[in-house]
């Protein structure tokens, strides 16, 4: 099974290795407090 990565740039997730940038995992290696500041981050995106 291919590891679904995510696009930096617009968002997409997808399963190649560059799509508008090189593309990053979506999975994080592992949980960490920083995850948490991304968690709000998306949330407030979400919201905008
Ligand atoms: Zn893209």
């Amino acid at each position: 099974m291919k590891k679904l990565r995510k696009c930096p740039v617009c968002g997409e997730y997808t399963l190649k290795l560059v799509h508008c940038a090189p593309t990053v995992s979506a999975y994080p290696p592992k949980y960490s407090p920083e995850d948490k500041y991304g968690e709000y981050r998306r949330r407030a995106k979400e919201e905008l």
